[in-house]
């Protein structure tokens, strides 16, 4: 995604630490308390703009969403639009995903949500993708038995990759889509990136995942 230098993130972020929480790390294992209930947590990584979490908080009231985004210069742009929506049940983290144990104990997420993460081709970049791994080993440490991935993205190669890399990891392949819109599913909320490609033309691939611990 494309980064604008904004001069005022850093003044942004400092002013607004309830929508994009300064030093998350202090909340490990005790979310529900920011959030002040007991509702499941799910966590989109690479939020970007924020379109997507906005959308699913308004859509699911009582489940609690936490959006992690690398770029501060594009997460100020999400947290604008979080605080426009009012939305009570969404947080987001300026923090990489590398992290995630770190900042969520064992069992703590019920859904992982992965939207048009970057693919990162070529074969030296591939300890960056989301479904390498090593990720893959932290987010069965994060979620609850039985939690579950949603992968959403138009990249073949990242897709096929991914399917090969949660099966040889011992998650299980639960659904998976080639073409999303075809299948004309009213829950389904787009993020920005899913209306840039789905404009296209291009067709959008989506597996569910679950894991066991
Ligand atoms: N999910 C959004 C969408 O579908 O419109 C944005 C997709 S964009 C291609 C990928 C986003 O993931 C970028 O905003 C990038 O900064 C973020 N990202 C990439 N690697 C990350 C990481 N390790 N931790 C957190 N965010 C990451």
């Amino acid at each position: 995604m494309r980064q604008r230098h904004k001069p005022w993130a850093d003044d942004f972020l400092q002013e607004h630490p309830d929508t994009v929480i300064s030093n998350p790390v202090s909340y490990r294992g005790r979310w529900k308390d920011v959030f002040a209930n007991d509702a499941p947590i799910h966590l989109e990584i690479g939020t970007g703009k924020g379109q997507f979490i906005v959308e699913m908080a308004k859509q699911y009231p009582n489940i609690n969403f936490i959006g992690i985004e690398v770029a501060k210069s594009i997460i100020v742009t999400a947290a604008q639009k979080v605080l426009v929506s009012e939305q009570l049940n969404i947080r987001l983290l300026h923090v990489d995903a590398e992290r995630l144990t770190e900042l969520f104990a064992k069992d703590e997420l019920t859904k992982i949500c992965l939207n048009f993460s970057d693919p990162w081709p070529k074969n030296r970049h591939e300890k960056r993708r989301l479904t390498y791994y090593t990720f893959l080993d932290k987010y069965k440490e994060v979620l609850r038995p039985n939690g579950e991935i949603i992968l959403k993205t138009d990249n073949m190669g990242l897709f096929e990759y991914s399917l090969a890399s949660f099966s040889q990891n011992g998650m299980r392949i639960e659904e998976v889509n080639l073409d999303l819109h075809e299948a004309d599913d009213s829950t389904n909320r787009m993020t920005e990136y899913e209306e840039k490609f789905t404009a296209k033309g291009q067709p959008i691939y989506r597996c569910r995942i679950t894991c066991n611990h």
